[in-house]
C-alpha cells in the first residue's frame, strides 16, 4: 500500500502559494479490518450441463496487499493533505497527543479495504477449457474512521468515511486501493471545509444549466452538482448553482461529439455554463475512453451517465476545461485524462490556471489579459513534460 499521489517535485509546485490552513499532524493509524475483509472469497462450484461452473463473488483478502495497511493508509493521507496545498504544514506524529508544533492531530482506523467482483466461470467438457461467461466491473470498498483532535486535546471531529467505487479495467486489489485513495481525498475535502475554507475569496456564484438526459431527476442531479461544487468552492472559491431540466437529445445523437453539439444549441444561463448529462457509448469501456467532453474555454460540457451515474469528478473535469484547465499525468488530479478515478482536487498547474480564469466573464470572448496569463502558464507547463502531455497543451493554446 503506497501513496496514490506522485511525489511533488519543486518544478511542479513552483509558483504555488502554500495554504493558510492550520498545521496538521498525522498520528498513528490502526488496522481494524473485519475477518470478512481479510478472508478472500471465491465463487462457489455448481454442477452445470456437461461440466461445472463457478458463480459468485471473488474478493481480495489478507494476502492481496503487501506491507502494513495502516501505515500505507497513513502515508497516503499525509500525501493527499500535502498535495492539496491547503495547509501550512503536514507532519507525521508518532503519538496520540498533539505536539506543540501542530494545530490539529488526525488519527485513523482502517475498518474495511476490499475489492470484489461478481464472476461466472464455466468448465464445459464439450469446449476447450474455462470460459468466463460473466465478469462484472470490479468494485472497491474502503471505510476509515477518522478522529481529529485540537492542540488543546479536544476532539473536534470524528466520523467514518466510506467509499464504494466501480473501477473499470483494473484488478481487485487496485479497485480496493482506489476506493481508499478516494476516501482520503474526501477526507481532505471535509477537513478543508471545516478548517480552511475556499482558497480564493469572496465566493463567486456561477449558474449551471443542467440538461438531464439520464433520468436522474431534480434531487439526484442537484446532489451531484453540490458534490462538484464542493471541489470548485475549495479550489477556487466558485460555487455552482444548478438549474436542472429534463432533456431529450435529438434522435441519432449517440456520440459525445453529437451530444455536445446538441447541448450547444441550448443557451447558458446569464453569465453561466451548461452541462449535459447523457448516456453515450463511444469510447466507454476502452482504455483511454472518454466519459465526458467539453470545448476548451467554451461554455458547454457533456458527461456520460452510462454505465453508471455521472461522477462529480468527471463533471468537475469537463467544467475545468471551460476555465482553461489542461490534462496532466497526475492520477490524483481531477485533470487526469482518463476518468477511472474519482479525484477531488486539482494539481499545482491547474490550480494556477483556475486562479487566473476564475473571474472569466463567460458571456464575453476570453479577455486579452486572461489570454496572456493562460499563454504564459501553458508555455511554462511545456517545460514539464513529465507532468503534461505536450499535444494537449498545444490544443489548449490553440483554443486561445
Ligand atoms: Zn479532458
Amino acid at each position: 500500500v503506497v501513496p496514490h499521489l506522485d511525489a511533488m517535485d519543486a518544478a511542479w509546485t513552483a509558483g504555488v502559494t502554500m495554504g493558510e490552513g492550520p498545521r496538521i499532524g498525522v498520528g498513528p493509524f490502526v488496522d481494524r479490518r473485519s475477518d470478512l475483509s481479510r478472508a478472500p472469497q471465491w465463487p462457489t462450484v455448481r454442477p452445470a450441463w456437461v461440466g461445472v461452473m463457478w458463480v459468485g463473488e471473488r474478493s481480495t483478502g489478507e494476502r492481496s496487499f503487501h506491507g502494513d495497511i495502516a501505515e500505507g493508509a497513513r502515508a497516503d493521507v499525509a500525501a493527499t493533505l500535502r498535495y492539496t496545498g491547503l495547509f501550512r504544514s503536514v507532519s507525521m506524529v508518532d503519538a496520540y497527543e498533539p505536539p506543540p508544533d501542530v494545530d490539529y492531530l488526525l488519527t485513523g482506523e482502517v475498518e474495511e479495504l476490499l475489492g470484489l467482483q461478481y464472476t461466472k466461470v464455466e468448465l464445459n467438457l464439450l469446449s476447450a477449457g474455462l470460459i468466463v461467461t460473466r465478469a462484472d466491473t470490479p468494485i472497491g470498498t474502503a471505510r476509515v474512521r477518522f478522529r481529529l483532535v485540537s492542540a488543546a486535546g479536544e476532539e473536534v471531529w470524528r466520523a467514518p468515511l466510506e467509499t464504494r467505487l466501480e473501477v473499470g479495467r483494473t484488478s481487485l486489489k487496485q479497485a480496493a486501493l482506489d476506493a481508499l485513495a478516494v476516501t482520503h481525498q474526501r477526507l481532505v475535502v471535509e477537513l478543508g471545509q471545516r478548517l480552511v475554507g475556499p482558497r480564493i475569496r469572496p465566493l463567486r456564484s456561477v449558474a449551471l444549466r443542467v440538461l438531464d438526459a439520464c433520468g436522474l431527476g431534480d434531487k439526484l442531479a442537484r446532489r451531484l452538482i453540490e458534490d462538484t461544487s464542493e471541489i470548485f468552492e475549495l479550489e477556487l472559491g466558485v460555487e455552482l448553482l444548478p438549474i436542472v431540466e429534463t432533456w431529450v437529445p435529438p434522435d441519432g445523437a449517440g456520440s459525445a461529439e453529437d451530444l455536445l453539439t446538441a447541448a450547444e444549441g441550448r443557451d447558458p444561463p446569464q453569465a453561466g455554463l451548461v452541462v449535459a448529462l447523457a448516456p453515450f457509448h463511444e469510447g466507454l469501456g476502452r482504455p483511454g475512453g472518454r466519459s465526458g467532453l467539453a470545448r476548451q474555454l467554451g461554455r458547454h460540457a457533456v458527461v456520460a451517465c452510462a454505465p453508471v451515474t455521472p461522477r462529480a469528478a468527471t463533471i468537475a473535469h469537463e467544467l475545468g476545461h471551460l476555465f482553461g484547465a489542461v490534462h496532466v499525468r497526475d492520477r490524483g488530479s481531477v485533470m487526469y485524462p482518463v476518468a477511472d478515478f474519482d479525484a477531488r482536487f486539482f494539481d499545482p498547474l491547474n490550480r494556477r490556471i483556475l486562479a487566473a480564469a476564475r473571474d472569466r466573464r463567460f458571456e464575453r470572448p476570453v479577455a486579452a489579459d486572461l489570454r496572456r496569463a493562460l499563454r504564459t502558464l501553458y508555455d511554462e507547463a511545456a517545460g514539464l513534460p513529465a507532468h503534461v502531455e505536450l499535444a494537449d497543451l498545444e490544443a489548449a493554446a490553440g483554443a486561445l
